[in-house]
């Protein structure tokens, strides 16, 4: 008989021994709906990469106009494509004067695996310094500087040349020296459970970064696209990087990253050697298309406005004695437990109960919230009481 959960687990390469196995029929707006009809309320938003919901109308037009006119012509940055040109005069439009530049990738990790070589390339050094906790990819050069030793360990060598600092300590900034090519930091650090900067901490590493030499590459792959109710997560700490790293919720659900920097660092991958960053799909024309209409509808709307206030409306519901903090920005929470088995048992049984809650990749004693921006305030009330009765049981 036919049992598509066995074949996911025996033919679909796995990451994780005990995967949810959910299995979909359709989603749309904040709710996924599974082969039976049950519905789920979506706490998660694909991990911060569906900002307008699911099935958002506006992105499923853009998405169909353009599968008409064309889909993939060329390899990136050879053909004048309206899609791509008019993202990229959009993004520059709504970034300060040095981000006047995209490159578009196909994921978060390729962004950040350009802007790593971007500033070997722009400084000559090769000494890239992250953070403790930090993760910016899968693929070895993320890996390189991926702060969590557990998960590098049975993968070196890895690149040379890869240091870190901690986040929010001061003291730790020493390690950023002229050697340093460039500093690669989260306004929020995500898989550590949403830390937030303290003590204007991202300013004094723009400062450091300033007085080395050093690029400032910040990784907004999960604060971007309005998360934090900026657009980017740096408007809200008031810090601007020299490279800035977009993806997930910049797609709209749909594949798409981006470095983005000045033009004259960005030009310096064209020559000596010409084809200094190359890509078949990155900036794909139906990603940018469904990306033009995610900012397109972002910044008409008030959905960035009201983020503050949902994030306060989350705070106000979410008051239990087990709940012992709840951290981040925006619509990027976490909630703080005693353990680990308590982050399982309220994941797996708000799930029963119909709510989509997850796991961070490095802290087990908290779980994410990271809805779509568009979740209404009954939508928020009614999860967070699926939340509390499951913490009573
Ligand atoms: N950087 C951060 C902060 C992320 O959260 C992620 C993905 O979770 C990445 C980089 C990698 O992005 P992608 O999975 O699109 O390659």
């Amino acid at each position: 008989m036919f049992n598509a959960r066995d074949i996911f687990k025996n033919h679909q390469a796995q990451t994780f021994p005990f995967p949810s196995c959910l299995e979909i029929s359709s989603a749309k707006g904040s709710y996924i709906y599974d082969i039976n009809g049950k519905e789920y309320l979506d706490f998660i938003a694909g991990v911060s990469a569906c900002p307008l919901g699911h099935c958002n109308p506006h992105i499923n037009d853009a998405i169909k106009e353009q599968l008409d006119k064309y889909s993939h012509v060329m390899v990136y940055g050879e053909y004048v494509q309206s899609p791509q040109y008019k993202l990229a005069k959009l993004l520059a439009d709504n970034l300060p004067q040095n981000l006047s530049t995209t490159y578009f990738t196909s994921t978060g990790t390729e962004a950040i695996e350009g802007a790593m070589k971007l500033a070997k390339r722009a400084t000559g050094k090769s000494e890239i310094i992250s953070c403790k906790g930090s993760y910016h990819g899968s693929t070895q050069g993320a890996l390189s500087i991926m702060g969590n030793e557990e998960y590098k360990a049975m993968y070196r060598p890895l690149l040379p040349s890869c240091n870190k600092i901690i986040y929010n300590s001061v003291d730790s900034l020493v390690n950023i020296t002229n050697k340093t090519a460039a500093v690669v930091i989260e306004p929020i650090q995500g898989a550590t459970g949403f830390i937030s900067p303290s003590n204007n901490f991202l300013q004094k590493v723009r400062d450091k970064c300033n007085e080395t030499g050093s690029l400032l590459i910040f990784d907004e792959i999960q604060t971007c696209f309005g998360r934090l109710g900026t657009l980017f997560g740096f408007e809200k700490f008031n810090v601007i990087p020299d490279i800035l790293c977009i993806a997930k919720a910049m797609g709209g659900g749909m594949p798409i990253g981006a470095f983005i920097s000045s033009w004259d660092l960005m030009n310096l991958l064209t020559f000596e050697p010409k084809l200094g960053h190359i890509t078949t799909f990155g900036g794909h024309p139906v990603n940018c298309a469904a990306s033009l209409a995610t900012l397109k509808f972002l910044l008409s709307s008030d959905i960035m406005k009201e983020v503050v206030r949902k994030e306060q409306l989350f705070r106000s519901h979410l008051k239990h004695p087990k709940i012992k903090t709840i951290r981040g920005s925006g619509l990027m929470l976490a909630i703080e437990f005693e353990d680990e088995e308590l982050v399982k048992k309220v994941v797996e049984q708000s799930l029963e109960s119909g709510l989509i809650l997850f796991y961070f990749l490095f802290t087990k004693t908290a779980l994410r919230i990271s809805p779509p921006l568009t979740i209404s305030e009954e939508e928020i009330i009614k999860g967070c009481k699926i939340i509390l009765e499951t913490l009573e049981k």
